[in-house]
């Protein structure tokens, strides 16, 4: 027997992956996800529930049988509302469908009930309704028009204004087509073969991400290719070109006719896929000359409050990792830290950009960084005297290591790139517990704490160093 829910037929237009995962594979592949993730849409619905509904006890009880007893009860009792109702029906002889509701709201339509029928409410964080919102409801509209033998309305109840209340409130039918249509897609699914592996954002929070990745480097899967479009593997799929030797077979003006490929992402994918399947390096096109020349490294780190610059990482002409951290109220413009480094201490952002500025014109080079944050910051909050001079200085370190080079692993983050060429952070070292570290710093004068923001800091502008260095040693 198969049993579909709404979160099934949600998943459909996402992955249908994972509603195979979901029925057949071993359970011990899952990961565990965090329930953090699901917070914000719990606790909105909470708060608008207690807005329209006030303190409400909604059906919980041991087990599945006993929630869709207690809500038939309720409904027959005419409760005027029901929070959490549970419902289960045949859909055909090899089919149940479930569905939880967030709210049941008593109508005065007669039913089989009585004088009463009851309508179904979906609270979302969002604003806008999507598909896959209408095919939840659908089936929640279906189930109710099982129980009370008459069709009502559905209801969407989306955001929030200052009073807690849903800032707009849509009305939504059964379209039993749309239902039926993903009801039989979902089946097919699973009744089917495991669908094919497609990675992206989509799969953040999905608890076979880890069993998926493993899965698809066994098998070299085309899936492994960063950056792939839905489009380019869809076409793909259906040209039979499912891993990365079947793609390294084709010519590359032929790679290139796939929907949303193109000259230059063909030889992004034909270098990545070589990468892989020799698990080395591959060069993809020439280093530019001026990245030869020796600059001045930089990394900042922004506070996540306002996303002003907290701290200013530098390796300049000296070959020394530096830090300026700002704070303002600190009389002392050095600090020697417990780790025995020394960190400055400055008033202000604008101090931080002036000592980039006099390392910048020390040496020959640009001032590498990597991504386009830097470049951003520096026009936003630097004087307009340093943004001239620096800004046809900075250089985008990650921008170039894509045009020329390839690596084995998935993703050209600093964080993905440096590992690969053997450097690692301290442990538990992030962007978050180093900003709580500088506030440490800032609050209580804590030491310790600022000593691990500057060597987290450090090792973002060593790595910078490092992949620099392989790249001018390693350049074709
Ligand atoms: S990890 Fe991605 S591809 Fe795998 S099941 Fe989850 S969503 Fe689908």
């Amino acid at each position: 027997m198969t049993i579909l829910t709404a979160m099934t037929l949600r998943q459909l237009s996402v992955c249908e992956r994972r509603l195979w995962l979901d029925r057949y594979a071993d359970t011990r592949l899952r990961e565990v996800i965090s329930p953090s993730v699901f917070a914000g849409g719990i606790s909105h619905e909470q708060t608008v529930s207690m807005a329209m509904f006030g303190e409400a006890t909604p059906v919980r009880t041991a087990d599945w049988p006993e929630m869709v007893r207690v809500t038939h009860m309720l409904m027959a009792r005419g409760a005027a509302g029901i929070q959490g109702a549970a419902f289960e029906y045949a859909w055909d002889d090899n089919t149940i469908i479930r569905g939880r509701v967030d709210w049941l709201r008593r109508a005065a339509q007669p039913s089989r009930l009585g004088a009463w029928s009851y309508e179904p409410v979906e609270i979302k964080l969002r604003q806008e309704v999507t598909p896959d919102d209408c095919v939840q409801l659908d089936l929640y509209l279906w189930l109710l028009r099982e129980v009370q033998g008459v069709e009502t309305s559905g209801w969407f109840w989306m955001g929030r204004d200052g009073d807690n209340r849903p800032r707009r409130q849509i009305e939504h039918s059964l379209d039993e087509t749309r239902l039926k249509a993903a009801v039989e897609r979902a089946v097919q699914v699973m009744q089917g073969d495991a669908p094919p592996i497609f990675l992206g954002g989509h799969c953040q929070n999905c608890p076979w991400r880890s069993a998926c990745n493993e899965t698809a480097a066994a098998a070299r899967d085309i899936a492994l290719l960063p950056g792939l479009s839905r489009q380019t593997w869809l076409h793909m799929q259906r040209e039979g070109v499912r891993t990365l030797d079947d793609m390294l077979a084709l010519p590359m003006a032929e790679l290139s006719r796939f929907k949303g490929v193109g000259k230059i992402r063909a030889l992004e994918m034909h270098t990545h896929a070589r990468a892989v399947v020799t698990g080395m390096p591959v060069p993809r096109n020439p280093l530019p000359e001026d990245v030869l020349l020796p600059g001045v490294m930089l990394d900042l780190e922004t506070r996540l409050d306002d996303g002003r610059v907290w701290c200013f990482g530098w390796r300049g002409a000296s070959g020394r990792t530096q830090a300026a951290i700002v704070d303002v109220y600190c009389d002392m413009d050095r600090v020697k830290l417990p780790d025995g480094e020394t960190v400055h201490i400055i008033p202000n952002s604008d101090t931080g950009w002036r000592l980039v500025l006099q390392a910048a014109l020390e040496l020959p080079g640009p001032v590498y960084h990597w991504g386009s944050f830097e470049k951003g910051v520096l026009r936003s909050t630097a004087p307009a005297d340093v943004v001239a001079a620096l800004d046809t200085r900075l250089h985008d370190l990650n921008r170039t290591f894509r045009q020329t080079v390839a690596l084995p692993v998935r993703g050209t983050s600093i964080k993905k790139v440096a590992p690969y060429l053997g450097f690692h952070w301290p442990d538990g070292a992030d962007v978050f517990s180093a900003w709580a570290d500088y506030n440490a710093w800032l609050l209580e004068g804590d030491a310790p704490a600022l000593a691990r923001a500057c060597a987290y800091n450090r090792a973002d502008v060593d790595a910078l160093a490092l992949i620099w260095q392989w790249m001018v040693d390693n350049h074709v």
